[in-house]
């Protein structure tokens, strides 16, 4: 039988700890990096017998394991995330990353409520010296997405959720999001589109990636700097079929990989033209009726 072992080593205090980003472009880049190494290691066992196995080495200072003594060391991730609640999306493990590396938020729909903006600028305002990277990550087939995409295909099915404020408030968050993405589709594909049997998964998929876009948008408006080196936000959709990060670009449709939030109004404009072609979203609208 085929097996995967993720190792987390907790390395001696001989062992240097390994070195945190310097600037946001090698924060992004390790978490590239390290979602990469995670997907190619599962995606192996597809196809190869026996079993594979990954080591993670672990600073045991993180920990508290310190010589002589019980000193907690100070909290210094190089990444604040916010990602869904979707138990199978396991923030650390999908990014390779162990104790004091990030900085996770997880509330359904990743969305920015009052308690995330306040988490968030507790980092930023008080772990400024390591952090280097606010992250929003959306997955595909996101629940609150899904129930959101479906109060607005059939508003009838709104009235169950009308008294259930809690539930209420993650869904309005995200009906401006569907309803764009619905825009951006039947502009497209023409308003037939919404009769298409794949036009549901489509807008679905489009707003998971519309809506961790707007929300990095959104943090680098409230807490980035123009200076590309200095904290900045990123955001991407994990892809539960493949285990990969994915964010499409006008130059790169398929792009895999987390990337810069949108920049401006044309910057929104564009990210709708790459998901919109992308072989994604695309494959869903584009099969025989
Ligand atoms: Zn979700």
């Amino acid at each position: 039988m085929k097996t995967v072992d993720i190792t987390y080593r907790y390395e001696t205090q001989d062992t240097p700890a390994i070195p945190r980003p310097s600037d946001s472009g090698a924060a992004l880049l390790r978490l590239n990096n390290g979602n990469h190494a995670f997907a190619t290691l599962l995606k192996s066992l597809s196809h190869e017998s026996g079993g594979v196995q990954q080591i993670i080495s672990v600073d045991s200072r993180d920990l508290g394991l310190l010589p002589g003594g019980e000193v907690v060391r100070e909290q210094r991730p190089f990444a604040a995330i916010l990602g869904c609640s979707d138990a199978r999306v396991p923030v650390e493990l999908i990014f390779n990353e162990g104790p004091n590396d990030l900085f996770v938020i997880r509330v359904a729909g990743n969305g920015l409520g009052t308690e995330v903006l306040g988490s968030l600028k507790y980092a930023v305002d008080h772990l400024r010296g390591s952090l280097k990277l606010i992250v929003v990550l959306g997955h595909s087939g996101c629940g609150a997405i899904t129930a959101a995409a479906d109060v607005f295909l059939n508003p009838a099915g709104y009235l169950p959720l009308a008294t259930t404020h809690s539930l209420r408030n993650i869904l309005d968050g995200l009906l401006v999001v569907i309803q764009a993405s619905a825009r951006k589709i039947q502009g497209a594909f023409g308003s037939d589109i919404s009769r298409h049997p794949g036009y549901r998964q489509a807008l679905i998929e489009a707003s998971i990636i519309t809506n961790a876009a707007l929300a990095a948008y959104s943090i680098q408006q409230e807490f980035g700097t123009s200076d590309p080196t200095k904290l900045q936000a990123v955001y991407g959709v994990y892809l539960l079929e493949t285990r990969q990060v994915w964010t499409p670009r006008v130059s790169e449709l398929n792009g895999i990989g987390l990337a810069a939030a949108p920049r401006d109004a044309a910057g929104f404009v564009e990210l709708g033209d790459a998901i919109i072609r992308s072989d994604r979203i695309a494959s869903l609208v584009q099969t025989k009726k």
